[in-house]
């Protein structure tokens, strides 16, 4: 069956791609996946849900992005407010 070999590539790679992972843990060290930065492991974040059980960014990035997505949030928040304020028709 053709989507059972394609099932099996797909999985082949995600467990190759764990393999390289552990590899590079056994380095003590990990890049990360934005800033491209190969740094040590303490410079990561712990995540069960991954492969090797670290962040995909390190510290400096993933702070950047709670940065950047509170930002985002908090302008989405005032947005609303905004429009939840009744219209103001006192112009000029
Ligand atoms: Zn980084």
């Amino acid at each position: 069956m053709v989507s059972e070999s394609k099932y099996h590539y797909k999985h082949y790679r995600y467990s190759s791609a764990a393999v390289a992972a552990v590899i590079r843990k056994q380095d003590g060290v990990k890049r990360c996946g934005r800033c491209e930065q190969t740094k040590p492991l303490d410079q990561y974040h712990h995540d069960k849900s991954r492969a090797d059980g670290l962040y995909a960014y390190c510290l400096t990035c993933s702070a950047l992005l709670r940065e950047q997505r509170r930002d985002k949030r908090r302008a989405a928040d005032r947005a609303r407010y905004v429009a939840r304020k009744p219209a103001n028709s006192q112009e000029g």
